[in-house]
């Protein structure tokens, strides 16, 4: 019976020697691999893996025609209710979405949906470079500011309505956090961004790179030239701890370390990009950033550690990344807190000063908070320090725009249809929620598309 079959893995480089390198961790399946996992799929009736997938992907049917070698049909189911298969194959938190609810997960034996989708969206099979000439243009236009996963499926959807559609990057490249976050050996920037980015281009989107909205332009300038404007500007300013020493040379925001790695490829040997690497480097938080950060830190030949104040259980990162950072010879400090970062004569980092930390009762969201243990100071020794402690969105856009309601922390409010305060002005992703996932902000970017469809078309 299919469900006794063990879960496939994909095959990946060897822990010790993709330390030393940027290529990506796991090869994908090869058509065999791909087969016999969709084969071990119940096609439930239920669908509980589709509940629990944000876009609603339609994963039985898509992994039915893996199964039957119908990979150019499995692209084009998943095409109607995601942009970015490749993407979302790879990075999305499976293990609490779509794999975390299937029925085969309760042995611990869930179907491999993420690396099924990652096969169809990276096969040659699934392109469809024709979808432009199924496109009836309209006379109306539309502005996107940012090019990140929010952006990037606003403006698909609506370019695959007619409208004409043009993205506004701050940035020298399209991407968002896809481009500049997300380092190279979880996910190809040639080979998988700049592909799906090149399918966007082919719809006929055009992309203005260099254009700081609200600098460059503004809003109302926008408004004048475009019948319609999306806000998918992220949450690209990084939280840092308010404590002594975080302006010592050699303290860097996880935001600006990854910056310069992946988006300026300053871990290649032709790069003239500086970047500062310590012999130690502590990586404080135990989110995807951190665990991203800290790993490029051991990539780049530093001894590397993890510093959490909660435990091993409480890491809100991917179990994936978590895994693979172990392996590949990452330090993990647990349930520890700095509460200065130690400096030299010189200015630079010596070492953390950090108290132990223990977990008290649970808040109202059920998690347990840390609570410092009395008398625990300790230091340990580093020459680097990388903060990775959340981000906020940029008050930029929100500051040069009257009308627009912000949140507490600098997020823009809006309702459940994207809709800003201000009429023809609407957004999504991290911009909107704070600091999420990437098949979240496309999500938002979806709903915003058909709204502002619906505003324009004044229904
Ligand atoms: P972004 O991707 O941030 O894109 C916003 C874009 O807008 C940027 O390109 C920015 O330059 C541009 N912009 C900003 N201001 C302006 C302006 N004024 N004018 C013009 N352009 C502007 N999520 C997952 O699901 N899985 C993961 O494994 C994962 N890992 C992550 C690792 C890192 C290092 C980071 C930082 C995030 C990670 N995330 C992950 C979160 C995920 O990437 C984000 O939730 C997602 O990218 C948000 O998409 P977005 O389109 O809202 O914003
Ligand atoms: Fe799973 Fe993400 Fe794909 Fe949905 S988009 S099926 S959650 S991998
Ligand atoms: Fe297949 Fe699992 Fe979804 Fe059932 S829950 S249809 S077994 S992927």
């Amino acid at each position: 019976m299919a469900s006794k079959i063990p879960r496939i893995e994909a095959r990946e480089q060897d822990p010790r020697q993709r330390a030393m390198n940027f290529d990506e961790v796991s090869f994908g399946f090869t058509e065999a691999e791909a087969r016999a996992e969709a084969g071990r799929c119940l096609q439930c009736k239920n669908r509980p893996c589709v509940a629990a997938c944000p876009v609603h992907i339609q994963i039985p049917e898509f992994i039915l025609a893996v199964r039957d070698g119908r990979v150019g049909e499995a692209g084009e189911i998943i095409s109607r209710d995601s942009l970015l298969p490749s993407v979302c194959g790879r990075v999305c938190p499976q293990e609490v979405q779509c794999e975390g609810s299937c029925v085969l997960g309760i042995k611990g034996r869930s179907v491999n949906i993420g690396k099924l989708e990652r096969f169809v969206g990276d096969s040659e099979l699934a392109e469809k470079p024709l979808e432009r000439s199924r496109v009836v243009p309209n006379s109306h236009k539309v502005a996107i500011v940012g090019s990140g996963p929010a952006g990037l499926t606003c403006a698909a959807d609506l370019a695959r309505m007619g409208y004409g559609v043009t993205i506004f990057e701050a940035l020298h490249r399209a991407g968002g956090v896809l481009v500049y976050g997300i380092p190279e050996f979880r996910l190809p920037k040639t080979a998988v961004v700049e592909r799906e980015i090149a399918k966007l281009r082919a719809l006929g989107v055009h992309i203005e790179t260099d254009v700081v909205v609200g600098r460059t332009i503004t809003i109302d300038r926008l408004q004048q030239e475009y019948d319609a404007v999306f806000v998918g500007s992220g949450a690209g300013l990084p939280n840092f701890m308010g404590i002594a020493g975080e302006n010592l040379n050699g303290v860097l925001s996880a935001n600006e370390f990854l910056t310069r790695v992946n988006l300026m490829g300053a871990y290649k040997k032709d790069s003239d990009t500086p970047i500062y690497v310590g012999s130690k480097t502590v990586v404080v938080g135990g989110g995807n950033v951190a665990m991203d950060a800290v790993r490029v830190a051991k990539r780049l030949g530093s001894e590397a550690t993890i510093m959490y104040r909660r435990g091993e259980e409480e890491l809100p990162a991917r179990k994936e990344e978590v895994h693979h950072a172990r392996e590949e010879g990452v330090e993990f400090r647990m349930l520890a807190n700095p509460v200065e970062i130690l400096g030299d004569e010189r200015g630079w980092v010596r070492g953390v000063r950090c108290v132990r930390m223990e977990l008290g009762e649970a808040d109202a969201s059920g998690r347990r908070s840390p609570v410092v243990v009395e008398g625990s100071e300790f230091e340990v020794e580093c020459d680097c320090v990388v903060m990775a402690l959340g981000t906020s969105p940029n008050p930029l856009i929100a500051r040069t725009t009257s009308g627009l309601v912000v949140g507490r922390r600098g997020t823009l409010v809006v309702s459940d249809d994207g809709a800003t305060s201000r009429p023809g002005v609407f957004a999504g992703g991290d911009a909107v929620s704070g600091a999420a996932t990437v098949i979240l902000a496309m999500g938002a970017g979806r709903t915003a598309a058909r709204a502002i469809d619906k505003y324009i078309r004044g229904v």
